[in-house]
């Protein structure tokens, strides 16, 4: 049957006359599906051509005129829900295509989303054995791994896959008020003394965040200097801790950034630790995106340190390239998270059930239901398997190494930060008209270079980077090289766009 014969046959049927109402229509349901994959590979197949649009670029109020939103009163053809897909797919940002720079996460790797689809058919719960045996065995098994590779011992360590690297941060932020002091949980922050926390200023927002949710406060969250390429200095730590104790604060807790957001700098772990001993703080390691170099065996000294860490958060949705949302906290401490978390709902967690209930690890986590997101994890890394992963993240390493020569080499170019650490390249590029002025005119008229960029690169369609400015910094492009589908070729693309759309600025 061509397409055509499978619209007409299809086409003006309901959901209803699908399974699982109708069973008998099964053979209709598989076209309806099959139709579906059809779209998705459609578009997978052009979101890797480099010669399409990464966007077709609208404003909202655009937007809306072009695409119905709303909800109809009857329900919709079959046809016309494929329809819908399309549509939704034509105008969303391609963030799997080869020159999409502009996040941490990007790329869209096909055996992840293999097991996105899978994860979405199986549409289980993970919060009992009862209800996914298998995907509750994986996710220990996938999290003993990461435990090895973070350096704690076979006997130590917990975790528990989050709803993204901002909650992990949160549950190791929570985790660390309960270890010190247990009775917040009953009774609120009124039993505890004025708890403060410790991170660089260049580290994540959700830090801060996390102080603010957990009742400490977002102003007790003392931003920490750091240095010239974004890492924490550990003098400036050890003052401001001294400095809050004189003044009657206590401190508890200090997040080390491991491949911070903006620089991809990696904070001296070993020092903060050090320092975490000294005056007995919790010391977290947020090596959300920087904790994939940890399967690199030449990269991952980077990482020295973060054996030392009472919890660590790790995103496989970043480096790893796992797709949306894998994220994972690990408390190094046996037990501590359940204690934390645990409020022993008698509906889910009966502790009479016919096997062993430690594997419910429902009451671990702060969420009820939460979402599977090891499947996708494991079939991705089964796939690549250790070497793969090795060779994947070294490459990017060189990627991002022979960018950063071309930008220190080609002419309107120059590094914001001269050596980076790791895939985030944060530049500037100077229009010809600019090259000449005084320094400090310089900087205030490039501040609006970058965003001018930006909007004409959007209107084409065929690039996109992110760019930002900082405490003393005009805004800047902030490269990120960790789609595994970029080439030089790509790189060099992205350097000669830039040039062509800043000529006449
Ligand atoms: C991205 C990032 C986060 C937040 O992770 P989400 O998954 O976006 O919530 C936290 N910390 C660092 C260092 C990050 O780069």
């Amino acid at each position: 049957m061509n397409s055509d014969e499978v619209i007409k046959r299809i086409g003006n049927l309901h959901a209803t006359d699908l399974l699982p109402q109708n069973v008998k229509n099964w053979e209709e349901t598989r076209m309806f599906l099959q139709k579906i994959v059809e779209i998705l590979l459609e578009y997978i197949r052009e979101e890797n051509d480099r010669s399409s649009k990464i966007l077709e670029f609208h404003h909202p109020a655009e937007m809306l005129q072009i695409l119905d939103l709303s909800i109809p009163d009857k329900p919709m053809t079959l046809s016309e829900l494929l329809n819908c897909c399309r549509e939704v797919l034509k105008l969303g940002v391609k963030t799997g295509h080869p020159r999409f720079f502009n996040q941490i996460s990007c790329g869209l790797d096909l055996v992840s989303m293999a097991g996105e689809w899978l994860t979405a058919t199986a549409n289980t719960n993970m919060f009992t054995y009862e209800i996914a045996p298998v995907f509750i065995l994986m996710e220990q098994e996938i999290m003993r791994k990461m435990i090895e590779l973070i350096g704690w011992s076979p006997d130590e360590g917990d975790g528990i896959f989050t709803p993204g690297g901002a909650i992990a941060n949160l549950y190791a932020m929570n985790a660390a008020r309960h270890h010190c002091f247990p009775r917040a949980k009953p009774l609120g922050m009124t039993s505890v003394p004025t708890l403060c926390a410790f991170t660089s200023e260049d580290s994540h927002y959700s830090i801060k965040g996390a102080a603010a949710v957990c009742g400490i406060g977002a102003d007790n969250c003392f931003a920490i200097r750091s240095d010239a390429i974004g890492r924490m200095i550990p003098e400036a730590l050890e003052q401001e801790i001294i400095r809050c104790k004189k003044d009657g604060l206590h401190p508890f807790f200090v997040c080390a950034t491991a491949g911070n957001t903006v620089y991809g700098a990696f904070d001296p772990l070993p020092q903060i630790a050090d320092i975490c001993v000294r005056h007995g703080l919790w010391f977290h390691v947020d090596a959300a995106w920087g904790g994939g170099l940890l399967l690199s065996p030449e990269y991952r000294h980077k990482l020295a340190g973060v054996e030392r860490a009472n919890s660590v958060t790790w995103n496989p949705h970043k480096l790893m390239g796992a797709l949306l949302q894998c994220s994972a906290c690990f408390i190094r401490q046996e037990g501590l998270l359940f204690q934390t978390n645990q409020m022993s709902a008698d509906y889910l967690f009966q502790q009479d059930k016919p096997y062993d209930v430690s594997y419910d690890t429902g009451d671990k986590a702060m969420q009820c239901g939460r979402h599977n997101d090891i499947f996708k994890l494991w079939l991705m890394w089964r796939s690549k398997g250790m070497e793969g992963y090795r060779r994947q993240i070294n490459r990017l390493m060189e990627l991002a190494e022979y960018f950063t020569n071309r930008i220190k080499t080609t002419e309107g170019y120059e590094m914001v930060v001269a050596k980076p650490e790791f895939l985030n390249i944060c530049f500037w590029y100077v229009p010809e008209s600019l090259r000449l002025l005084d320094p400090k005119e310089k900087m205030a008229r490039l501040d609006k270079v970058a965003p001018k960029i930006k909007a004409k690169m959007m209107e084409r369609g065929t690039t996109m980077v992110g760019y930002q400015p900082d405490k003393q910094r005009p805004n800047f492009f902030r490269m990120i090289i960790s789609n595994q589908a970029i080439t030089h070729n790509d790189l060099d693309f992205l350097i000669e766009e830039i040039i062509n759309l800043g000529k006449n600025l």
